[in-house]
């Protein structure tokens, strides 16, 4: 017997017809670099990707070429994620806050053709494109500067296209775009995505179990289009035709609290040394901003103090924390008490805020020990997360499968060391690489930093693992006192015997204005590590 079930390929065209069809006139903001709005629709967005989509095949674009793009997050990155991706390219967004050389070698691994490049970038490009085979630029011309000689504008580039076109034809399994791994572990890896697996991601991501996306929001991607597809957002906000407010280049708290009031944005989403930043300003001037009543952040990349949960739900704001690495597209877990954890109080609904929380469905998960053997979900017991699924990369781009990264039945090995609940509530402990192995006792990071963090003069803390002669290794906080606070090494050692034994407290503290961040901001340890490495133990505590 067979189904009675058409046999529809899932395809983000369908995605772009939807939006253009049935929601036209909703609005799509974006911030210039000079900090005016524009202000575009739905409607131009699927008349304009549908433009660009023709304009890239009229200028060579074949099925599955790669073209990358050179953009902050606003209008004309939506209108590329689309248009690349329903002209049969692959959308290869390129993260400006790497190196030039590191640009210039994923772009060149990548095989980029074409690059779409913001007018405000041309002087990044210029630095890396000798290392590149692109062909063509096309520029968006945000501040209105003259295009430079070879580059084509990109409104001109849209005006190449006649609107008499329509998709070619597309797989389910066909590419549709790819990031590469930020490299904080090593050289970057392409991770190429498809129509299927971002379909089934989006749907996903949108359910409210998950991170709960509706019409009726209005969403201000903090994360960049560049990190790891902005965490899917893109795709779900034309799937439902959501209000975008896109940041343009301004990132700072003091340029985004005033755009949440003004645009009463429901739903953003960012890495928490973001939010970290705006609670501060949030804290010292309470009630200056008047937010849309059921705004809440959706956060992740790294984890999630549960301080800082708890600092802006006195604002009225719900954090909600997700887990996922560019291999996962990015979503895998998502923290939200489900119907097995009953009615819980605040404390208890805080700390399970502050975990990973459960996986989603279509995606298996499990944790592992080092010789390969499943570990029970009891809370207790720590092991590698591993994971299969639909959207979970089956490998890396032009590389062959290692053990490294593969178990032998197929299993993604993310390097992310947890527990999980009996309510299956992923809690992560650190990195494998981040570990730090005292005297023969593992200490995690993550927890003493969320504790460090907890502390309310602290405004930042990364614990890194140091040499130590007679330990092997110890922690070393490393720390930002809040603006106008002090804290002393003193106060935090306190702070934290109550909840950490006496060995996994650590002895040394270095107080600093700021912390290194990575390139999709966050904190950089492997710079930590080099340099306290010759950390004085003798000299300096014990
Ligand atoms: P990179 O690996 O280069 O940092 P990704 O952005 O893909 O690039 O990062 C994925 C990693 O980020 C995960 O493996 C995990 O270590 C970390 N991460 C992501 N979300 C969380 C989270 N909610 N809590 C703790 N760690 C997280």
């Amino acid at each position: 017997m067979q189904s009675t079930m058409m046999n529809v390929k899932l395809s983000m065209t369908h995605f772009l017809e939807r939006a253009g069809k049935l929601f036209a006139p909703v609005e799509i903001v974006s911030r210039m670099p000079d900090k005016s709005l524009h202000r575009t629709t739905y409607g131009d967005f699927h008349r304009r990707s549908r433009l660009l989509a023709e304009a890239l095949q009229k200028a060579g674009m074949r099925k599955g070429d790669r073209v990358a793009t050179l953009m902050w997050n606003h209008y004309a990155h939506f209108e590329a994620y689309f248009g690349i991706i329903c002209g049969g390219g692959v959308l290869h967004t390129l993260n400006l806050r790497l190196a030039p050389e590191e640009i210039g070698f994923i772009a060149n691994h990548a095989e980029d053709r074409i690059l779409i490049v913001d007018d405000v970038l041309l002087p990044l490009w210029e630095q890396f494109r000798h290392l590149t085979r692109i062909e063509k630029v096309v520029v968006v011309p945000l501040t209105g500067a003259p295009v430079p000689e070879g580059c084509i504008d990109y409104e001109a580039f849209l005006g190449t296209a006649t609107g008499d076109w329509d998709y070619p034809d597309m797989d389910e399994d066909d590419p549709i775009a790819m990031c590469y791994t930020s490299g904080t572990t090593g050289r970057p890896k392409g991770v190429v995505y498809s129509h299927r697996s971002q379909v089934l991601h989006t749907l996903v991501l949108c359910m409210p179990d998950a991170v709960n996306v509706s019409g009726r929001d209005v969403i201000l991607p903090v994360v960049p289009m560049f990190h790891a597809n902005a965490w899917g957002v893109p795709y779900a906000a034309c799937m439902l035709g959501t209000k975008m407010v896109f940041p343009g280049p301004h990132l700072h708290p003091d340029d985004l609290l005033p755009l949440f009031e003004s645009e009463q944005v429901t739903l953003s989403c960012g890495v928490p040394t973001i939010w970290l930043g705006m609670i501060q300003i949030l804290d010292r001037a309470p009630g200056r901003y008047r937010f849309a009543k059921d705004l809440r952040l959706t956060v992740g990349g790294s984890a999630v103090p549960e301080g800082l949960i708890r600092a802006f739900a006195r604002h009225g704001i719900d954090v909600v924390q997700g887990w996922g690495m560019t291999e996962t597209s990015p979503l895998a877990t998502i923290s939200r008490p489900n119907q097995l954890l009953g009615d819980l109080g605040d404390d208890e609904r805080f700390a399970t805020s502050a975990m990973q929380g459960c996986v989603l469905p279509l995606v298996d998960l499990r944790i592992r020990d080092d010789e390969g053997v499943d570990q029970p979900w009891d809370g207790q017991a720590v092991g590698e997360i591993q994971v299969h699924g639909p959207w979970i990369t089956g490998r890396y781009h032009e590389l062959p499968v290692s053990p490294d990264s593969y178990t032998a039945d197929g299993w993604l090995r993310t390097g992310d060391v947890a527990c999980v609940s009996p309510e299956g509530y992923v809690r992560i402990t650190d990195r494998t690489k981040d570990l730090i192995k005292s005297g023969g006792e593992w200490i995690s990071s993550v927890d003493l930093e969320n504790a460090i963090m907890g502390h309310p003069a602290v405004a930042e803390a990364a614990v890194i693992a140091v040499p130590h002669p007679k330990w092997a290794e110890r922690p070393l906080a490393v720390v930002v006192a809040r603006a106008g606070s002090a804290v002393t090494a003193e106060d935090l050692r306190a702070h934290l015997s109550g909840s950490f034994a006496k060995w996994a407290v650590p002895d040394a503290y270095v107080f600093v204005d700021a912390i290194p961040r990575t390139s999709t901001g966050k904190f950089l340890k492997t710079r930590l590590r080099e340099l306290y490495r010759d950390w004085d133990w003798t000299a300096r505590s014990a």
